[in-house]
């Protein structure tokens, strides 16, 4: 299908802000990481988590939305899909393509991959629990893009398609991302962002775009999305420990008055970081919407945005 014309979009590419024009193309060009700015990098990662506590303040959360260019009425900009790699298949049938399909796919039709070389969000925090090095994925001109800028280095198809299995192994959880702000961190020109195409393997204790959801307001967290899969509770295996409650980025668990966790389907967006929290077993990853048919068409659909890949 040509992701141009999906749906009952119209084809509509990226285009640049005119008043970041120049200004931000500055920054990239001055100030984007490069294996020399790397350690200022991380403490600005740092920093834009602790910012995004304050996204509901009335002062601050306007400013802190527009730094991100999160802002609301630029509803074409900044979202993501989850891909969750580890999704429960004992109640679908045997022929279902699982968002890993999707995921491998596009990976296929690259013409080029990089790997950044460390995740970015697991080096700021010193991560003792997930490698550094299965990581963001880059493809075609936004590979060759952090490979110029020498914060990635270039890998086979074969190698990426291994790192998705081993990502599913790990319990990391597949984002597909597009954040405009993001061209200041791996140093995009304003006008070739219609060529940033990440495809990331997220832990849920250091990931960003997972830390600023889970403080963020409900506009900024709709910005990311289930791809057809989200999460239920079994209430007979479910004893209530809440420990599935605080990690949800999407803030989409309660407790019910008798006890049991309940998921807020609205909210939820599929990443399986509650179930793997639950030592009871109570939580499973279910597709409760078909899912599209590549990776570009979640971007088309959500932003309309025609990525290049
Ligand atoms: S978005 Fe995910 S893979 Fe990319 S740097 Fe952050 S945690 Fe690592
Ligand atoms: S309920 Fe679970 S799967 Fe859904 S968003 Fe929260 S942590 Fe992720
Ligand atoms: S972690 Fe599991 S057992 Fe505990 S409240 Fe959540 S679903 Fe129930």
């Amino acid at each position: 299908m040509d992701h141009t014309t999906a749906g009952n979009h119209k084809k509509q590419i990226y285009t640049p802000k005119k008043s970041w024009l120049g200004i931000s193309d500055w920054i990239v060009d001055k100030i984007g990481v490069r294996p020399a700015t790397w350690k200022p990098v991380l403490k600005v990662f740092k920093l834009i988590v602790a910012g995004s506590k304050y996204m509901n303040t009335p002062l601050f959360g306007p400013i802190y939305k527009r730094l991100m260019m999160f802002d609301p009425e630029e509803k074409r900009y900044s979202h993501g899909t989850i891909f969750n790699l580890n999704v429960d298949l004992s109640e679908q049938g045997e022929s279902v393509v699982v968002p890993m399909d999707l995921v491998k796919d596009m990976l296929s039709k690259a013409s080029f991959i990089a790997s950044s070389n460390a995740c970015i969000c697991r080096d700021a925090n010193n991560c003792s629990d997930y490698p550094k090095e299965v990581c963001c994925l880059f493809l075609s001109k936004s590979g060759k893009t952090v490979v110029e800028h020498r914060v990635g280095y270039e890998i086979s198809l074969e190698d990426a398609l291994a790192r998705v299995d081993k990502a599913a192994e790990l319990g990391l959880v597949g984002q597909a991302l597009w954040v405009e702000v993001e061209q200041f961190i791996w140093g995009f020109s304003n006008q070739t962002m219609e060529h940033f195409v990440e495809m990331c393997f997220c832990c849920p204790c250091c990931c960003v775009a997972f830390n600023i959801s889970k403080n963020a307001s409900r506009d900024v967290k709709k910005r990311f999305r289930p791809s057809g899969w989200t999460s239920q509770v079994d209430g007979e295996l479910c004893q209530g420990c809440e420990n599935c409650i605080e990690p949800c980025p999407q803030v989409a668990i309660t407790l019910s008055a008798d006890s049991k966790a309940v998921i807020n389907q609205d909210y939820c967006v599929g990443c399986g970081i509650c179930k793997t929290h639950c030592e009871y077993d109570a939580i499973r990853v279910t597709q409760t919407r078909p899912m599209l048919g590549s990776v570009q068409e979640y971007f088309f659909e959500d932003g309309a945005l025609a990525l290049k890949i």
